[in-house]
């Protein structure tokens, strides 16, 4: 199954900026969980200036540093509401810009995004209410008080494809528009494991029993602060029967007759367009062969 290149390639995260001198610099700036953008004819950007007073807006929080992308320092922060659009920039719903951002800027965009948001939610100690102070060389705050450390949360999810012959399992969610299908997703539990994941929600929400689960790949999804681990699985047995709370109805689907699917930026969509374009062929052309061999 295919994986993304590594943005490591290209990006050396890091907590503390140690070069010298002033130089351009990535600005992810964040207003209400909406990024700075430079929306012009050949594309959209962030903005890659020196210092943040040419941008001529009022941070709120801290200025986290991300590391450097091409050599060249990044950082990410929260502004005030008041920062209004200007002069071809415009604070833009990180979602709607999937596939207008270069795609590293992108993911570093969903990065800078849960740390300002991690950052604003932990000013205060969760156990004793005494303001944290960052851990230097960390992504981590301490309380001075009692001790307790708050490190960047992120959030498991599994989704999986269960596959039954040919057929794929589609289920419509009862938050997804009306005729939406999507793949069964939720949240790990404690003391659980993925794979024991996977069975249970799919036994919650459709009442049937997988097996063969194997791991698809993963995508981090900071809406707010998920982390997407994708599966695909066998049937293994019962009949599909809905919640009809989180999941109002369900089905097995052929890759010729798939109801509305959703859109590319999802982990979803990747596995089903793998079901679509490389299992659903393949296990024709399987068939076809198993056929003619008994001919
Ligand atoms: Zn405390």
């Amino acid at each position: 199954m295919k994986s993304a290149e590594s943005i490591y390639k290209r990006y050396i995260p890091a907590t503390v900026c140690e070069q010298e001198g002033i130089s351009n610099t990535y600005w992810f700036v964040f207003s209400s969980n909406k990024l700075l953008v430079n929306i012009q004819k050949d594309g959209v950007s962030i903005p890659f200036v020196k210092t943040i007073e040419e941008l001529n807006i009022v941070p709120l929080g801290t200025q986290q540093y991300l590391g450097t992308l091409e050599g060249q320092p990044s950082y990410a922060l929260e502004v005030s509401e008041e920062s209004a659009d200007q002069d071809g920039m415009c604070f833009t719903d990180l979602r709607s810009l999937y596939g207008q951002l270069e795609e590293d800027i992108f993911i570093l965009a969903g990065k800078a995004l849960q740390i300002v948001n991690w950052d604003k939610n932990h000013k205060y100690c969760g156990g004793c209410g005494t303001e944290t102070v960052t851990i230097q060389g960390e992504r981590a705050k301490r309380c001075p008080k009692c001790g307790l450390i708050n490190y960047t949360q992120i959030c498991p999810a599994v989704i999986t494809a269960v596959l039954k012959g040919n057929k794929i399992l589609m289920a419509h969610n009862s938050s997804f528009t009306e005729n939406m299908y999507s793949l069964i997703a939720g949240f790990l539990e404690p003391g659980e494991t993925l794979e024991e994941c996977v069975q249970r929600e799919i036994m919650e929400e459709v009442g049937i029993k997988v097996k063969n689960i194997k791991y698809f790949g993963s995508q981090p999804w900071p809406f707010p602060n998920s982390m997407m681990i994708g599966y695909v699985a066998e049937y293994d047995s019962g009949e599909i029967l809905v919640d009809g709370v989180e999941i109002t109805e369900a089905g097995w689907y052929d890759a010729e007759n798939l109801p509305e699917l959703p859109t590319k930026i999802s982990i979803a969509r990747k596995i089903i367009d793998w079901y679509i374009h490389d299992y659903s062929q393949k296990n024709i052309t399987e068939h076809i062969d198993n056929n003619s061999e008994k001919l």
